[in-house]
C-alpha cells in the first residue's frame, strides 16, 4: 500500500523547497504534470477528470515507491472526492504550509525563478550570485504569475478553496506555520517528528533559506 501525502499551501509558503528535501520518486507536482501536457493553467482550471486521470497514471508509475508527497491536489470537491476513493493508496498526511497574505505579496515581489525549478528569494533564500541560478548558472527571471494582480488573484481562489479541504482532510491534518524566515527549518522539525518517512529530515543540513 503506497502512502500518499498531501502538500498544500499559498503560493510562496514553501512547497517547491520541501519537495526539493526529497528524491524525485518521492515527488508527484501537479503543475509539473500539466506542463508536460501543455495545461499550464493549474489544477483549479483545467477539468478535474483530466486531472484525475493524469493522477492515476502517475502514480501507478511509481509502483513500488513507498509514499509519494502530491503537490498542488487536490484542489476541487471532485478531486478531494476521487483521491478519497482511490484503491490501494493510504491518505496518511495533510500538509498545510500557513502564511498571511501579506508575507506571499511580499515574498512573490521578490521571487526570481530559474529554468530548472529552483526558486530564490532575498533575504529568505538568496542565490549566491545575484540574479543567477546557484544550480545550473542559467538567468534567474521573474514569473509572470507573481505579478500583483495574478498573486491578489491565487490568494483568492486559494482563501476560497481551503476551508473545504482542510475539513475534507481534518482527521490527518498537520499545520506548519511558513510565516517567518526560520520557517524551513521549523518544517523539517516538525515533519521529522511527524513520520517515520519524514525522520531523516531531522539531519538534513538546510543551508541557506
Ligand atoms: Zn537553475
Amino acid at each position: 500500500m503506497m502512502q500518499v501525502y498531501m502538500l498544500y499551501g499559498a503560493p510562496t509558503s514553501g512547497k517547491g523547497t520541501i519537495c526539493k528535501l526529497f528524491e524525485d520518486k518521492h515527488i508527484v507536482s501537479m503543475g509539473h504534470l500539466l506542463r508536460q501536457h501543455q495545461l499550464t493553467d493549474g489544477a483549479n482550471m483545467v477539468s478535474s477528470e483530466i486531472v484525475n486521470k493524469l493522477l492515476v497514471r502517475e502514480i501507478q508509475s511509481r509502483q513500488g515507491v513507498p509514499f509519494v508527497i502530491l503537490d498542488g491536489y487536490p484542489r476541487t470537491t471532485d478531486q478531494i472526492d476521487f483521491i478519497k476513493s482511490c484503491p490501494n493508496i493510504e491518505l496518511t498526511r495533510f500538509i498545510h504550509l500557513t502564511c498571511r497574505d501579506e508575507t506571499v505579496l511580499y515574498r512573490t515581489s521578490l521571487r526570481e525563478v530559474c529554468l530548472c525549478g529552483a526558486s530564490y528569494m532575498p533575504v529568505l533564500k538568496p542565490s549566491k550570485v545575484a540574479g543567477i541560478c546557484d544550480l545550473c548558472g542559467q538567468q534567474l527571471f521573474r514569473r509572470n504569475d507573481d505579478e500583483l494582480k495574478h498573486v491578489e488573484q491565487r490568494l483568492k481562489i486559494y482563501h476560497a478553496q481551503t476551508p473545504q479541504i482542510i475539513s475534507a482532510f481534518k482527521n490527518i491534518y498537520l499545520p506548519i506555520d511558513m510565516d517567518d524566515n526560520d520557517c524551513f527549518k521549523r518544517a523539517c522539525r516538525i515533519l521529522a517528528a511527524s513520520d517515520k518517512n519524514f525522520e531523516f529530515l531531522k539531519n538534513k543540513e538546510i543551508i541557506r533559506m
